[in-house]
């Protein structure tokens, strides 16, 4: 029997049939092709070439205006280089010469340009060499979409070393349903993680060397918390055994269901308030959701509506999506919409951000909406109209100074001014808050309390900057963790500041919905938390077996730990899981 384990992020019992995605492309796209599929090859690569010069084309469009001539020219560049004929001719010479799929003839030939580029020592030529390079890779990838068969994928546990966001949810649009997935990419409080969670995929990350071990077709996927493991090779009796055991996990998520409607309230009648996080309409199911067991949404990360996007959604498109996202949702209920926190793992496929170093560290949040500042008032607008029929609220995310704050709110005023002289209604008294994410913001926490509406606080981006600890990392993350007592005393810094100057805090990160957590941060006099949907049940049924004096009475021993082990060791006590 072979048992793994890694990092659960999202609780299930799974037997089933696996899918194994080793990248075999680049194996097949080396083999030579038959003599009478050469003609079908070349028509492949020339409509991969028309997909990408029309999407090219169409990213112009989007852009113009929002960013300056000079990277519209770029775009330009990559479209006359899908045009070039030495190029293509090259290309089609391998495909026809020595038979080879597109592919790996654009491959060769790009790799041939890019080394004649490199000897080269002028800047141009480094600039055409990353140009090529580019356009490469866009002409790949219209080049494979359309040979992509994501039913093979249905039904299935996926078995990775890593897959993007955006590829999860591609095959969620495609309406792939994923049973299980199991992948050697670490990060449990990564944005590829959240999704999962927002889908129901029971998942288990940081599973070393994942395609070296003997997966039978079978396999069993277990991340309850108290046992995270895969059985790779289960025997007749273990998938008997694990049967059981998932029907007793239902039965008990079954029991927590009952007590859905039952209020957030803790045994000595404190309320708990709980909100939604949410991305988008597809992928969270909100209109699954009975609207009596939220206080709200807390957190509605936009920046999956621009994920899952052809190009920058217009006004009226992101109007639209909101109307969508906020159906089932009643008028009073409050909706907290963060800004476009785009940037390091959050790309969009239509918009290259420039290549950084420390992408963690360089341009996110709303240092982007801030360069590109006509994609900001456009997303104002949108959120400013939707605020005429609901009850909205702004947030800004990663926010490091004051003067950010204070230019972003100048940009507000500016949108609000055009729409009163449009006489276009929002609600003139919208309240506006900032994401609690870098250190910085602790530091200065009073400071922001004055001027700002409410905080909220991103554990995730908080946790990784407070313990310089990148949230993706494999290498070092066993030092990422919301429990170090340095992330619980900060959290506490801030809650004080609000306090102090009447200003509600909540949490908004992967935090709000992990139960140790939710004990940790009531206890620090947390009251409001935002959460994935699929954690909203379980986190009623701990708050209502909770005593609020009691969490009390812990806070000082919590505040005074060294280490997250002593965190931790305080904390279990309170959960009966
Ligand atoms: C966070 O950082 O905790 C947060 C909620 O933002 P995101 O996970 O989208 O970066
Ligand atoms: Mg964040």
């Amino acid at each position: 029997m072979e048992r793994l384990s890694g990092n659960c992020v999202y609780e299930g019992i799974v037997i089933g049939e696996i899918y194994l995605d080793i990248d075999t492309n680049l194996q097949n796209e080396k083999e030579n092709i038959p003599f009478e599929e050469i003609g079908k090859e070349n028509l492949r690569l020339e409509a991969g070439i028309k997909k990408s010069i029309s999407d090219l084309k169409n990213l112009k469009i989007d852009l113009k205006g929002k960013v300056n001539e000079k990277e519209l020219e770029i775009i330009e560049a990559h479209i006359l280089l899908l045009k070039d004929p030495m190029y293509i001719s090259d290309i089609k010479k391998l495909i026809e010469k020595e038979q080879k799929k597109a592919e790996y003839a654009v491959k060769e030939t790009t790799e041939k340009f890019v080394r004649l580029f490199e000897n080269i020592d002028s800047p141009v030529y480094r600039q055409r060499m990353l140009d090529i390079k580019d356009v490469s890779n866009r002409l790949i990838e219209a080049l494979k979409s359309e040979n992509e068969d994501y039913k093979e994928f249905n039904n299935k546990i996926l078995i990775t070393k890593e897959i993007y966001p955006t590829e999860l949810l591609k095959l969620h649009k495609e309406g792939v349903e994923l049973k299980g997935i199991i992948m050697e990419y670490g990060g449990t409080t990564s944005h590829l993680a959240i999704l999962a969670k927002a889908l129901k995929i029971p998942t288990l990350m940081g599973v070393n060397d994942v395609f070296n071990h003997k997966w039978k077709e079978k396999i069993i996927l277990d991340t309850t918390e108290e046992s995270t493991c895969v059985i790779a090779d289960p025997t007749d009796e273990e998938i008997k055994e694990y049967e059981k055991k998932r029907k007793k996990f239902l039965r008990k998520l079954n029991l927590i269901k009952q007590g859905a409607h039952l209020p957030s309230v803790t045994q000595d009648g404190v309320n708990i308030n709980l909100y939604l996080n949410l991305g988008d309409s597809e992928h969270d199911k909100i209109n699954e959701i009975d609207r009596e067991l939220v206080k709200g949404v807390g957190l509605l990360r936009t920046e999956l509506i621009y994920m899952k996007s052809q190009t920058f959604p217009t006004e009226e498109q992101q109007l639209e999506k909101y109307r969508q996202i906020l159906n089932s949702l009643s008028k009073e209920q409050p909706i907290i919409i963060r800004t476009l926190d785009i940037g390091a793992d959050k790309q969009l496929s239509y918009f290259k951000m420039p290549n950084e170093a420390n992408p963690f560290l360089g341009l996110r949040g709303i240092r982007f909406s801030l360069k590109y500042q006509d994609i900001f008032e456009t997303q104002l607008r949108a959120i400013l109209r939707i605020s005429n029929e609901r009850n909205i609220k702004i947030m800004y995310p990663m926010i490091t100074t004051l003067l950010e704050v204070r230019e972003a709110n100048k940009v507000l005023e500016k949108v609000k001014g055009d729409l009163r002289k449009e006489n276009i209604p929002f609600d003139e008294n919208i309240e506006v808050g900032i994401m609690v994410e870098v250190p910085s913001v602790i530091m200065m926490a009073e400071a922001f309390a004055r001027e700002i509406d409410f905080f909220s606080v991103g554990s995730n981006d908080l946790t990784q900057y407070i313990l310089a600890t990148d949230r993706l990392s494999e290498t070092v993350g066993e030092l990422y963790s919301s429990f170090n007592p340095a992330v619980l005393r900060a959290i506490y810094h801030v809650k004080k500041a609000a306090d102090k100057y009447n200003k509600k805090i909540s949490v908004c990160g992967e935090m709000a919905g992990d139960l140790k957590a939710i004990v940790a941060l009531l206890s620090l006099g947390i009251k409001d938390l935002s959460m994935v949907e699929s954690s909203i049940l379980s986190a009623k049924s701990l708050v209502r077996g909770l005593e609020y004096k009691t969490l009390e009475n812990i806070r000082e021993n919590i505040l005074s730990c060294e280490t997250e082990e002593q965190v931790k060791n305080i904390l279990k006590e309170y959960i009966n899981y």
